[in-house]
């Protein structure tokens, strides 16, 4: 049988260093793209360099792949130390265009997402929750976003490292691209993403853990340690701030919540592994992290439940969708994803926050009826007060549809115990949407 067809965010294996916000230490900003080169074809390769100009534009990036060769050779032994664990390889380090870049993000992402129809399919869903406008296109979103805001990432795929052009060849950024190579090294990242299945918490939770190591190897590099001096409840005040200060940011036209949801893998991430690190086992516990990753993103915003081996999430299975419908798409939101849904429908961070907090687990899918598309998002808490709280956060963000409009569109919300159920469906879908989402089974 085919499984219902899940998402996930390939911007979240970039595994990148992202450009800075307005209170990180400062970077330059990037100059213009340049124009992308004619690609060279034919078997034998690209021709010799016809002008002076070209040679010289030659003899820039030969000696620019020296500097970051160097670079690697610098940063190997300073992220084995603070990292703890030694390189099989030395890592391979190669300058990337701006468009290389983007290329290779735009196949990544359908990729992961199992085919283009799911990148359309993905974008309705994330259009349905509010978190980008109907009608866009999350990966043209994304990539715009990103051309602008990513420094140098590191590949598990191809287990190389770029830099973008422009960016300073600091050993910072080096520091933090070499700590996703010894992970992926020590605990092979390709393999840990395909066990995602489609789940945008189970993404977000891995990013978190991966950035949050990088960020904190690389802030650790960077302070000279200082930052272990710093509570973890600083750290925590200063990933809120980020995210205050996203929201009220322009990106273009990437919505502010998704460019959070981005941001937060390494916010969100830094106190993780901060805590994590601080706690006794020190790096053997980073290990351990990554052995067992969170398996939600309530594990990272919570890290005394993970170091605790507390509150696994809830499975909700949705049953097979009747004769002549169809699952489109089907994904986990998780804590962070659900805090993300409120924000983009304007709620206050604050408020956002709390309602989602006591999450238990989540699946929210767009399944294909003979009427039309609908929205069905169901999820558990660990209390009924907290069931509560997020069924009246759910009937403000998404109020009833009424007139002309509720045929279209009509909205159902319901709480059952600890359970909130939500419904988004063309009038005459909703019988069957409602019979669907009352057979999700717990597991
Ligand atoms: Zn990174």
């Amino acid at each position: 049988m085919n499984g219902p067809r899940r998402l996930a965010l390939a911007a979240f294996l970039l595994l990148a260093t992202p450009l800075a916000l307005a209170q990180d230490p400062p970077v330059p900003p990037a100059p213009p793209a340049p124009p992308t080169p004619p690609a060279p074809s034919g078997p034998q390769g690209p021709a010799a360099p016809a002008t002076k100009e070209d040679a010289a534009k030659e003899d820039d990036a030969k000696s620019d792949a020296e500097a970051l060769e160097a670079l690697v050779l610098k940063a190997m032994p300073l992220v084995e130390k603070l990292r703890g664990g030694k390189f099989a390889s030395t890592p391979p380090v190669q300058p990337v265009t701006r468009e290389q870049f983007i290329d290779r993000y735009n196949n990544d992402l359908a990729r992961v997402l199992g085919g283009e129809e799911r990148v359309a399919a993905t974008s309705r869903i994330l259009a349905r929750l509010g978190v980008i406008e109907a009608g866009a296109d999350l990966r043209a979103l994304l990539g715009s976003f990103l051309q602008g805001n990513i420094a140098a990432n590191y590949d598990p795929q191809t287990k190389k490292v770029s830099f973008l052009p422009g960016i300073p060849r600091t050993l910072q950024i080096m520091v933090h691209e070499l700590t996703h190579a010894l992970d992926d090294q020590l605990f092979d990242m390709s393999a840990q993403i395909k066990t995602w299945d489609g789940s945008f918490d189970r993404a977000l939770a891995y990013g978190a853990l991966a950035e949050g190591d990088a960020e904190s190897i690389e802030m650790r590099f960077f302070t000279g340690g200082a930052i272990v001096g710093q509570p973890l409840e600083q750290l925590r005040l200063q990933a809120d701030a980020m995210g205050d200060a996203v929201l009220r940011q322009q990106f273009g036209g990437t919505p502010p919540a998704l460019v959070l949801a981005f941001k937060s893998q390494y916010t969100e991430g830094l106190v993780f592994a901060e805590a994590v690190r601080r706690s006794e086992k020190k790096n053997g516990a980073m290990d351990a992290a990554f052995r067992a990753p969170p398996a939600s993103t309530e594990l990272v915003l919570h890290p005394e439940k993970f170091l605790a081996g507390q509150d696994p999430p809830v499975v909700l299975a949705l049953p097979a969708p009747p004769e002549g419908a169809k699952v489109l798409v089907s994904t986990t939101m998780g804590e962070l994803g659900t805090r993300i849904v409120l924000l983009a429908k304007g709620m206050a961070v604050k408020d956002a926050t709390a309602a989602a907090a006591g999450w238990g687990g989540d699946t929210a899918a767009l399944v294909s009826f003979p009427a039309g598309e609908a929205l069905l998002w169901t999820s558990t808490w660990d209390t009924e007060a907290d069931a509560k709280e997020f069924y009246e956060a759910v009937k403000k963000c998404f109020p009833v549809k009424t007139g002309e409009e509720s045929a279209k569109t009509t909205r159902v919300a319901v709480q059952r115990g600890p359970v909130v159920e939500f419904v988004e469906a063309p009038l005459d879908a909703l019988p069957e949407a409602v019979e669907m989402i009352r057979k999700v089974e717990r597991r």
